[in-house]
């Protein structure tokens, strides 16, 4: 969370703009993520910093251009980039930046947003998923195709026959099956340069949740890792209609989810001493 941070900060005019020039004095050091690190044995936490900030730049970029392709000129931008999608059905999104150095001591500035946007994995100048995404897409379509026809082929049997109820129990293991090769398939990277497959570095205990994985903060921290960047500081907002649960509203900084970053952080965070961040 960011405290003394009130919502539409930026439809204020610039002299009632105190709270983001208290941020850019003083580093928010509020606690953004964190995760145990099986390794290290400890808890691995990363802050705040003047990510926040650079959030607060990009929301105003999705208000003046309502759209998540920046990278392309106006006349050029793709309808299924708008953020009206994040205002109807689908509901809104968490979108995540990292402030990082790069080598040279340059800041960089990489962002994220959660899951697919609108149907969508990988969109220029936001971090990509922790997978190839034509791998993930031959998976899932050849399962998914042979899932449906066992359903086809049981509408066949009588409910309660042992015909059907074997093809139920085919149809479940294939299913979770593909749940195992699709974890099998997020590779994630962290500081020491290491790189894991998801289900080997998940320290939770009831199995890893779906879309694990797919959160901004570990799409983030795996591509600094990738990038051989210096991570500074972490933030994460939500932008578009609230969500069902109702637990997140549009234009308001939340932070890391306890269910699926966690724990996959400790990993992903470890390797960062000398940063102030362990
Ligand atoms: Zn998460
Ligand atoms: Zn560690």
């Amino acid at each position: 969370m960011t405290p003394g941070l009130p919502q539409n900060t930026l439809s204020l005019s610039p002299s009632q703009l105190a709270p983001q020039n208290i941020f850019e004095k003083n580093q928010n050091s509020s606690t953004t993520c964190s995760g145990y690190c099986t390794r290290c044995n400890s808890l691995h936490t990363f802050s705040e910093n003047n990510a926040g900030k650079a959030c607060l730049e990009l929301m105003e970029l999705f208000r003046i251009k309502q759209r998540i392709d920046l990278e392309s000129p106006a006349h050029k931008a793709d309808p299924r980039f708008s953020t009206d999608y994040l205002f109807g059905q689908a509901r809104g999104k968490m979108f995540g930046i990292l402030e990082c150095f790069d080598v040279t001591g340059n800041k960089v500035i990489l962002k994220a947003f959660s899951g697919q946007y609108n149907g969508i994995w990988e969109v220029d100048g936001w971090a990509p998923p922790l997978f190839q995404v034509d791998a993930f897409e031959d998976l899932t379509s050849s399962i998914e195709k042979k899932i449906k026809s066992l359903g086809r082929e049981m509408e066949c049997y009588p409910p309660d026959s042992s015909e059907r109820k074997k093809l139920q129990r085919e149809r479940k293991k294939l299913s979770q099956d593909l749940m195992k090769e699709i974890h099998g398939l997020y590779q994630v990277t962290n500081f020491r340069g290491e790189t894991r497959s998801l289900g080997d570095v998940y320290t939770g205990h009831n199995g890893i949740p779906t879309g694990t994985g797919d959160c901004c903060a570990p799409k983030l921290f795996h591509l600094a890792a990738r990038k051989n960047l210096k991570p500074l500081g972490l933030a994460e907002f939500y932008w578009g209609k609230e969500n069902k649960s109702q637990t997140k509203e549009s234009e308001t900084f939340y932070p890391s989810c306890r269910e699926k970053c966690e724990p996959i952080l400790g990993f992903l965070l470890c390797g960062l001493q000398g940063t102030g961040h362990e």
